[in-house]
This record gives C-alpha cells, sequence and structure tokens, in this order.
C-alpha cells in the first residue's frame, strides 16, 4: 500500500480515454486535457486515482448538457503550507453547485440526482484522497460551472 508510485499523466489519459470514446461522444461533450510533462512519479495506487477520476468526471458529465466543456489539468509543483504537491483540475461549465449541496458534497449518500445515483461518488473520493495525505477542494457557483482541485503530496 504505502510504497505505491503512480504517473498522474498516465492515469489522466487512461481515465478520459474511456470517457472521450463512449459518454463524451454520446453527449457531445468536449474533454480538453492540459498536462504538465514536468510531472513525475508521486506516491500513490493509480487504481484508485483512477476511481477519483472516474467519480469527477462522471458528475462533470452527468451535470452537462450538450455541447458543454470539461477541463482537466495537471501541475508538477504547488506549495501549501510548507509543502510541495502535485495538483489535478477538474473544471466544467456547468450549472454550478448550489451552496446547500455544496455544505455537505463530500458526506455520503448526498445526492440532487434521481434513481440509479447512490450519493456516493464525492464521499469515496475525499476517502481515497484523504488515504493518501492529499486534499480536495471545490470551487463553484450556480451558474459559472465547477473545478475540483486536488492536492496529492510529492
Ligand atoms: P451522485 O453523483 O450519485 O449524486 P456524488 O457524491 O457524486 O453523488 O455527488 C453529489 C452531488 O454533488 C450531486 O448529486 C450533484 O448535485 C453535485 N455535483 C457533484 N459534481 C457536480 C458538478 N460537476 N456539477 C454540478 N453538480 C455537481
Ligand atoms: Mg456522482
Amino acid at each position: 500500500e504505502g510504497n505505491d508510485v503512480l504517473n498522474i499523466n498516465q492515469v489522466i489519459d487512461a481515465t478520459s480515454h474511456i470517457f472521450e470514446d463512449s459518454i463524451c461522444i454520446t453527449k457531445n461533450i468536449s474533454l480538453e486535457k492540459q498536462l504538465d510533462s514536468s510531472l513525475g512519479e508521486t506516491p500513490g495506487n493509480p487504481e484508485h486515482l483512477k476511481q477519483i477520476l472516474t467519480n469527477l468526471l462522471k458528475n462533470a458529465v452527468e451535470a452537462l448538457e450538450p455541447g458543454g466543456k470539461i477541463i482537466i489539468s495537471s501541475e508538477a509543483s504547488v506549495s501549501f503550507s510548507g509543502r510541495d504537491f502535485s495538483a489535478i483540475s477538474i473544471q466544467d461549465n456547468g450549472p454550478g453547485i448550489a451552496p446547500e449541496v455544496k455544505k455537505n458534497l463530500f458526506s455520503p449518500v448526498d445526492t440532487t440526482k434521481g434513481q440509479g445515483h447512490s450519493g456516493l461518488g464525492l464521499s469515496i473520493v475525499k476517502k481515497l484522497i484523504d488515504d493518501m495525505d492529499g486534499s480536495i477542494v471545490c470551487r463553484s457557483n450556480p451558474n459559472s460551472g465547477t473545478q475540483f482541485q486536488i492536492l496529492l503530496p510529492n
């Protein structure tokens, strides 16, 4: 567990391919990548990061109307509280998240969607990121889209 390594850009590529080849085509959503080529290996389990990105991309796709856009980006070195992190951002130009939903965003069983939606996606994301000693923040306002930023220790 503790000595896994992952290549963030590789995991982003692998995960976004699945979306590009299916949901993004059928729903006419564009997915743009802005990857920092200086990113090397960071600690963590690649399957866990894949699960994190899948849950966030799925939410973005579900929030977007046809013609919507997702930008996923990476950054090799972000300093925060005196520590060095890699950063990943997933941004969409959808409807944003209402303040009352945002309050308990990462708690389980908190869905605004219908049948087939567990409301567990973001609580799983939060747990996996906590387990990696990382952090996640959500910047979103109604009508101005949504950005999730993930910081993972280098
Ligand atoms: P679920 O997708 O099953 O509803 P999640 O935990 O993945 O559960 O998300 C919780 C809620 O957060 C969603 O129901 C939705 O209201 C909101 N949400 C998450 N991501 C976005 C996004 N990118 N745009 C708008 N709303 C979002
Ligand atoms: Mg979800």
